[in-house]
């Protein structure tokens, strides 16, 4: 459970938050409409690979979900980060895959909200607070993803503004978002300083979607990619400036690291008291699993595990909170390290405890299994937090 900290907000301005006994109440309704409108989909969802617009629309309706961490002036419910975190984290008990779409529409949202113009707040805000319309942030191309520097979608000068050439592969949402932040490359082979970030509206000619991929599961993220060919876009619709792209994809890039940490705790979590519960009634040769040492051994390791990535968690959310954006680099990088490696061998030691019948779907334990895969690239893959962490080490330790 995090504790309740004061926060500036990511997105740049000052967000109270919810008083405790008001945010407690708000959170028993987003467990209630987990156990009611989520969790019993969440296997449909993966068998159908279907996205989950209409439940996402219905989150937006009934609890203001896609409008989290926007003030409330702007339509949104002006929750703080941590508060925004426990959501997500009580969304990731059943399905990470739902909590990870609905942070990206929540993420574009925010990002309209602060940097937008009026045409885009009036065009877009309300649409994708409501869920009417949902958002993505696209980065990574077929043939780019951790070297974002080398992305190849061109953005060419003309009259009043920019034509808009390439592919992006891999984004969330892209099965059905048509509001769009798209970073491109406005001098060829200029690397990060030539980018720039674009606000695309998918309805609008000289875009085309491609089909979502189909995946080892994870399929309520809605993956997939879509092609601009000659899009136009006018120069209002410039979010940042050659130059500065690369620095604004990084500039959220450590809260997406510290929400996906806490989603990887969240599951974890789950699976240990599913593992726990079973195995203290489950009986073998006259006693409880939790009786034999092998097995209590085994959940308490995980136990251990999920202590530790939750004090790395929980460091990175009160450093971003505190607004330190220098330590929050290397704090992040840190959190999701660590939690997303600990959470497969941490779901194989639950589901192993449980015998088959931790192999039943019902359990979600399977849907958590490419959950926890997903945790592995998305905001940067395990290795890219490695690489940041070892350029710290002369300056931490070197002395
Ligand atoms: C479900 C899902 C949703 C996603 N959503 C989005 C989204 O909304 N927007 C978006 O822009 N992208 C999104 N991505 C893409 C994600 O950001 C990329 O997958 C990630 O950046 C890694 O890129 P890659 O898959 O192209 O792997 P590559 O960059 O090709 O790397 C392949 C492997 O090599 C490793 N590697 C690469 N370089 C190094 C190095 N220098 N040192 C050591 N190891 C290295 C990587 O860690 C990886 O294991 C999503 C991906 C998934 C799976």
């Amino acid at each position: 459970m995090h504790k309740y900290l004061g926060y500036v907000g990511i997105y740049g301005q000052d967000m109270p938050g919810l008083e405790k006994n008001e945010f407690d109440l708000f959170l028993t309704k987003v467990i209630r409409f987990r156990d009611e409108a989520i969790t019993p989909r969440v296997l449909e969802w993966e068998n159908n690979r279907a996205f989950p617009s209409t439940v996402l629309t219905q989150a937006a309706a009934e609890l203001g979900l896609l409008g989290m961490e926007i003030e409330t002036k702007s339509g949104g419910l002006g929750l703080t980060f941590e508060q925004k975190l426990r959501v997500l984290d009580e969304i990731s008990e059943t399905s990470m895959p739902f909590a990870f779409s609905l942070v990206n529409t929540h993420n574009v949202a925010a990002r309209i909200a602060r940097q937008g113009s009026d045409k885009h707040r009036e065009l877009f805000l309300n649409d994708l607070i409501t869920g009417t319309r949902f958002g993505s942030t696209a980065l990574t191309e077929p043939s780019a993803g951790s070297d974002f520097g080398a992305i190849k979608t061109l953005a060419t000068r003309t009259k009043g503004g920019w034509l808009l050439s390439g592919e992006k592969a891999w984004i969330t949402n892209a099965a059905a978002s048509d509001v769009i932040i798209i970073y491109a490359q406005t001098k060829k082979d200029a690397g990060a300083r030539g980018i720039a970030s674009f606000l695309v509206d998918g309805t609008q000619q000289g875009f085309s979607r491609t089909e979502p991929f189909p995946l080892i599961g994870g399929h309520a993220i809605g993956t997939g990619g879509f092609r601009l060919d000659n899009y136009f876009c006018p120069d209002e619709d410039t979010l940042a400036p050659a130059g500065e792209g690369f620095l604004a994809a990084l500039s959220s890039i450590n809260e997406a690291r510290t929400y996906v940490a806490s989603m990887c705790c969240s599951m974890v979590r789950f699976a240990l008291r599913k593992a726990v519960i079973y195995a203290s009634t489950r009986k073998t040769f006259g006693h409880t699993l939790l009786e034999h040492q092998g097995v209590a051994w085994s959940l308490a390791n995980v136990a251990n595990q999920l202590e530790a990535a939750s004090l790395l968690t929980e460091k990175a959310i009160s450093t971003i909170s505190a607004g330190n954006s220098k330590q929050a680099i290397l704090a992040a990088s840190h959190a999701k390290k660590f939690t997303s490696e600990m959470i497969e061998p941490a779901l194989v030691a639950c589901i192993q405890s449980m015998g088959a019948e931790g192999l039943r779907e019902e359990h979600l334990l399977g849907h958590h299994m490419s959950a926890a895969r997903i945790a592995n690239y998305v905001d940067g893959s395990t290795e890219i937090q490695t690489e940041r962490i070892s350029k710290s080490l002369l300056q931490i330790y070197g002395t």
